[in-house]
């Protein structure tokens, strides 16, 4: 049976009682770090649906950050879970093998290894911990320390993770010494080309503009990596020109430079292919994989090229990294991404899916955005979707997406900012046509409202 379109529920208004009086209790004894948005307490979630201690069903359209791909509690991964943690909860990956984990890499490099080509997986538990082994890796195995990243990038929030992220001094301020031999360049955004580009030019803009730094200021026999989202997350859901990527690889080919492919956001299928860099003609030497490869559970991986892991035994671990658990939990949601497991009205697979649902949202977007001046941009792959808001200039208008974000939430969508006026369209890939009609009829009538 095909699972039914539904409305949100709002019991009460928003924050309802029960909300408020943990958000209380949050505020007063967790780190004043966390940012807490908007006035939302899950209780309990169904597929792209959320509850919250109140009773409140909001639709879920981003995924607690694009992670739950296979939407909430799905019971091919929650029968997985079950199965494995009834065997063993964990034995450390860095010590003993474990079938499950093993097979788990065999799965994963089968969607990079090109014929003659082998790769290897590390697993970590987060993405920033995935980044710092490609950084690690890419230095000891290059003998050389520069590593270079792009404005606008999120890494992560360890010290080399924040080092290479590229925006919001707010990740670096009062927190350094930072890692040393780290420089950043533009990424090649079309919607505000860098470097005095055009959207067409500006892909190469950036290659040349690299080029110039190995001829005046980073000698490029010191570079060991370049550091890339193949589609930036956090900088805004931005989506570089055809051909910078591939030309981005011969540079690194020509100064012997180990390419990086952070897919921490954009892979795992949510572009409509498993990793976004695959509707590019490229391949990385290195790929960081984290948020959708579980559905939740913690779990992150580095994959690299046979060749370029030749760090020594004992150098690198995690004590939970690929913790067996979270492993069962990545095989059920491969399952679904590959279509190894149907999910109803999902078609062959979750990545067609994507891929279908994700052409849908932005077919629609894009009227909505001849209708709304106030859209400057949308854009994306699959359901990997970026809205952005435009003042009359041209402008970024932040101001306009947060007051458009959070009429959104109090009707019943739940959804989040990225750049500096982007919403992001993130959902589960088991996002339907109708629930995706359901989430496009709430955005349009909160736009119709700023209008
Ligand atoms: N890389 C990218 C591209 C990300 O989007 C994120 C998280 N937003 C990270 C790395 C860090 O992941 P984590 O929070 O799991 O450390």
């Amino acid at each position: 049976t095909l699972p039914k379109p539904r409305q949100p529920l709002l019991r009460t208004a928003l924050p309802g009682p029960k909300t408020q009086a943990i958000m209380e209790r949050d505020s007063k004894h967790l780190s004043t770090s966390y940012m807490r948005p908007y006035p939302f307490v899950p209780d309990h979630g169904e597929g792209v649906w959320l509850t919250d201690v109140d009773g409140n069903t909001m639709l879920d359209f981003f995924a607690g950050i694009a992670v739950s791909t296979t939407g909430h509690s799905h019971p091919h991964v929650v029968k997985a879970v079950q199965e494995q943690i009834t065997k063993f909860a964990h034995v450390c990956l860095t010590d003993y093998p474990q079938e499950i984990t093993t097979s788990l890499a065999e799965r994963l490099v089968k969607h990079v290894e090109k014929p003659g080509e082998k790769w290897r997986v590390f697993f970590g538990n987060s993405g920033a911990e995935a980044v710092e082994a490609a950084v690690k890796l890419a230095r000891n195995h290059t003998g050389r320390t520069h590593i270079i990243s792009t404005l606008g990038s999120f890494h992560g929030r360890t010290y080399g993770a924040i080092t290479l992220t590229g925006s919001k001094t707010k990740y670096k301020r009062g927190f350094g010494p930072l890692l040393p031999n780290v420089s950043h360049v533009p990424y090649p955004n079309p919607f505000r080309p860098p470097l005095g580009s055009t959207p067409e030019t500006c892909g190469q803009a950036v290659i040349d503009h690299i080029e110039n730094l190995f001829q005046t200021v980073i000698p490029s026999d010191e570079v060991a990596a370049i550091i890339i989202e193949p589609m930036q997350g956090e900088g805004g859901y931005i989506v570089p020109p055809a051909d910078f990527l591939p030309a981005l690889r011969a540079l690194c080919d020509k100064y012997g430079i180990m390419l990086i492919f952070d897919e921490v956001q954009a892979g795992m299928g949510r572009s409509g292919k498993m990793f976004s860099f695959q509707h590019f003609d490229v391949q990385p030497d290195i790929i960081t994989l984290a948020k959708g490869i579980a559905s939740g559970l913690p779990i992150s991986a580095m994959l690299a090229k046979e060749s370029v892991m030749t760090w020594s035994v004992g150098s690198h671990g995690s004590t939970f990294g690929g913790n067996p658990v979270a492993a069962a939990a990545a095989h059920a949601t491969l399952d679904l991404l590959e279509g190894v497991e149907k999910h109803p009205g999902c078609g062959e697979s979750l990545m067609e899916n994507a891929s279908a649902v994700g052409g849908f949202i932005m077919a629609e977007l894009k009227k909505m955005q001849a209708e709304f001046p106030f859209l400057g941009d949308v854009r994306g792959e699959g359901l990997f979707i970026g809205l952005e808001f435009v003042k009359p200039d041209g402008r970024p208008d932040g101001k306009l997406r947060d007051t458009a974000s959070m009429a959104m939430f109090e009707k019943g969508l739940l959804n989040l900012d990225c750049g500096e006026a982007v919403i992001r369209i993130s959902p589960p890939l088991i996002l339907t046509r109708e629930d995706a009609q359901t989430g496009l009829g709430i955005m349009r009538e909160a736009l119709a409202e700023l209008q």
